[in-house]
Order: structure tokens, then C-alpha cells, then sequence
């Protein structure tokens, strides 16, 4: 593209740089012609999905010359009966990642701001520019407390003012695992404007096994300028499917609904989630897989001097005390694929997804490797 071209562009687009995903396998096959390679670098169900997801898509494929249901009927009545929520309140979306865009695109323009913790997901940044908006970014907690790196709102809410219009919350928070309790998260929803939107981002929700995590849809009833999201594609595993959603007040959800594309939930998504929701067994396999994980490489940091930031996720951010990228590329070489979180503001730091227990083992034997000869 011309420069010229890009001089064309709105000035938000103008100054955006791209998400950076986590390196895909195949690529890493290409570039060094490695074979068996274990991707702990986006927060995907190392155990895959339900095998009657697998069944359900099978049967669905050869309906697929037909458009999806872009009302998504059956999936949204099978989530409102899971919730306790009207199907009215429940907006799909082809992954939650574009329920983000779209809040910004309601609720934002370039005379607006949005405010987000520092070491936050970098999806806010990227939607809040889309729409030309400004950014406030609020300092993460420093306690040396258990939530250090994590999001701080008596910072976030003194970064609201008047031109302020949606606030993004991730919890628990990627890339750093740390979680907001419901005491503190009520807290600072009644002390927010009804005027700013509140997005809290529950990626992670079916992982997280704390008793004061908030029951954030309980509270929709209280609070309409809030919107909660969530997704299929961490503890459900279907990634590669694009299915998220949302829980909101259903004049938020009709909001939403507007400005969505009419079919953005692909029929294979459709049928997969309705599937993925009627194993619960599976995911709650999942969960249990990843406590287990999620220990064993704390354990593993922990007998290396390692330290690493306390996670109710599926993944761990850990100091590796030299510098990241070279471990990086060290572990890459041996066919294991993490994730560089220096993009966070985090140096020096690593961020590894739980995996299965032989790919945790074979993550930390390529650690050992890794950091051996210096
Ligand atoms: C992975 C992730 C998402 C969601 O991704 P989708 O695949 O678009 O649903 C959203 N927020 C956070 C914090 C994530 O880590």
C-alpha cells in the first residue's frame, strides 16, 4: 500500500499496530522445519474440545450452503436457561473480541475517553484508537500484595472524567492472571458514572476457582451501563471457532445488535457452542487439569528461583530474570512456543499457558535448556 493510501485513513487507523497473536505452529514449522511442537502461547483448552462439540459439527456439515440463524436462537436460549438471563440480554459474537469493538464503536468518537489498567489486555488500546478516541491508561497496583501487577480502581477511577464513556476491566486480567474480588469490583461500579460503560472482560471466568470472584451478570440489574463478556475459546475449546458473547441490559444488547454484522456467529460456531454448553463435565475436566498445571509449573519457577505472578487463569506470567526475548527464541528452537509479553510493559517476563502435564514437563526441561549456558 502507497503511503499516500495510508495518509487516507482515518486518523485512528493511521497510528494502529496490529494484535499480535501468539505464534502459530504452523509457522514455526516453516520457519525452522521442527516437528512435534507444544503451543502454550494463547490460552487455548490444551485438552480440545467436548467430543460431542466434534459430533455436533460433524452432523452439521452438510447444512452449511445455508446461512447461520443470525439471530442465533437456539444458542442463546441454551445460554439465558444456563445464566439465569433473558435470551433479550445476550448478544453473540464472533468471539468476544468483537463484542470489545463494538462498545467502542457505540460509546466512543473522537472527542471521548476510555480507561484501562496498564498490563491490561491489549484489545482495549487497539479498539479504543479504531474509533479515534483517547486512551487513559491507569497505573496497575504495585502492592506487594498478591494483586501487584494487577488492576488498580481506586487509579482507574480517578482516570474518569467528563469526556470519559466506557472503562475496560479484564477479570481475571491477561496477561497477568490477577483477579478483582466482588467486594472491590461492586465497589467501583457504584461509584462509576451511570453516564461510562463498564466492560468487564470474563475470558477466563469458567477457570477461575476463588470464592470472591463476582457474580458480575447478578448484578445487571443494578447496574445497566455494565456489560459482561465472556467466550468459547479458553476453558470450552473452540478457539478456532469464534464464538463469545455477551450479558448486558437488553437496551445495551439491542445496541450491540445493531451495529454486529448480521450472520457474524458462522453456522459450525452455532451448533458447537450449544454443544460445548451441554458438557459440563468436560470443562469442568478441564478446570481440574488446569489447577493441577497451573501448580506444577508455579512449583517448577518456585524451585528455580523463578518468580511468577499469582494466576487464577490458564496461564502463568513468570520472571524469567534475563532477558525475555532470548529465552524466547531459545525455547522456540526446541519447538515450544510461549508468549513475549514485553508489548504489556512487562520485561524480563514470559507468559506460559497451562498445557497438559507432559507438555508442562517438556516446557520446563526446554526452560532448563534455555537459560543453561548463561
Ligand atoms: C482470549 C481473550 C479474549 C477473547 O478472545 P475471543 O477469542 O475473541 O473470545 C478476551 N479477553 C481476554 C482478556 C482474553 O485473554
Amino acid at each position: 500500500m502507497t503511503e499516500s493510501m495510508t495518509q487516507m485513513a482515518v486518523s485512528g487507523v493511521q497510528g494502529l499496530r496490529p494484535y499480535q497473536p501468539g505464534k502459530p505452529v504452523d509457522e514455526l514449522e516453516r520457519d525452522l522445519g521442527i516437528r512435534n511442537i507444544i503451543k502454550l502461547a494463547s490460552n487455548e483448552n490444551p485438552l480440545g474440545p467436548s467430543s460431542r462439540v466434534v459430533d455436533a459439527i460433524r452432523s452439521h456439515l452438510p447444512e452449511l450452503a445455508r446461512y447461520p440463524d443470525g439471530s442465533g436462537f437456539r444458542l442463546k436460549k441454551a445460554l439465558a436457561g444456563k445464566l439465569g438471563v433473558a435470551p433479550e440480554q445476550i448478544t453473540l459474537a464472533n468471539g468476544s473480541s468483537e463484542v470489545l469493538g463494538l462498545s467502542a464503536s457505540i460509546f466512543l468518537s473522537e472527542k471521548s475517553r476510555a480507561v484501562y489498567s496498564e498490563h491490561a489486555f491489549a484489545m482495549y488500546p487497539i479498539v479504543i484508537q479504531a474509533v479515534g478516541a483517547r486512551a487513559v491508561v491507569a497505573p496497575a497496583s504495585t502492592a506487594a500484595s498478591r494483586q501487584r501487577y494487577g488492576h488498580d480502581l481506586d487509579a482507574m477511577l480517578r482516570c474518569v472524567d467528563a469526556d470519559t464513556r466506557v472503562v475496560f476491566i479484564a477479570n481475571p486480567n491477561n496477561p497477568t492472571g490477577t483477579y478483582l474480588t466482588d467486594s472491590a469490583l461492586d465497589g467501583f461500579l457504584s461509584e462509576l458514572p451511570k453516564s461510562v460503560l463498564c466492560v468487564v472482560d470474563e475470558a477466563y471466568f469458567e477457570y477461575v476457582g476463588v470464592k470472591d470472584y463476582p457474580d458480575t451478570i447478578g448484578w445487571l440489574d443494578r447496574y445497566p451501563n455494565l456489560i459482561v463478556t465472556r467466550t468459547f475459546s479458553k476453558a470450552y475449546g473452540l478457539a478456532g471457532l469464534r464464538v463469545g458473547y455477551s450479558v448486558s441490559h437488553p437496551e445495551m444488547a439491542d445496541l450491540l445488535n445493531r451495529l454486529r454484522q448480521p450472520f457474524n456467529v458462522n453456522a459450525l460456531g452455532l451448533v458447537a457452542a450449544e454443544a460445548a454448553l451441554d458438557d459440563d463435565e468436560h470443562v469442568l475436566h478441564s478446570k481440574t487439569v488446569n489447577a493441577a498445571g497451573l501448580q506444577q509449573l508455579v512449583s517448577a519457577f518456585e524451585e528455580r528461583g523463578l518468580e511468577s505472578i499469582p494466576s487464577v487463569a490458564n496461564f502463568v506470567t513468570v520472571d524469567v530474570k534475563r532477558p525475555a526475548a532470548d529465552v524466547y527464541e531459545r525455547l522456540l528452537h526446541q519447538g515450544v512456543i510461549v508468549r513475549l509479553v514485553e508489548n504489556y510493559d512487562l520485561p524480563g517476563h514470559l507468559r506460559i499457558t497451562v498445557g497438559t502435564e507432559e507438555e508442562n514437563r517438556s516446557f520446563i526441561s526446554a526452560l532448563d535448556c534455555a537459560v543453561a549456558d548463561d
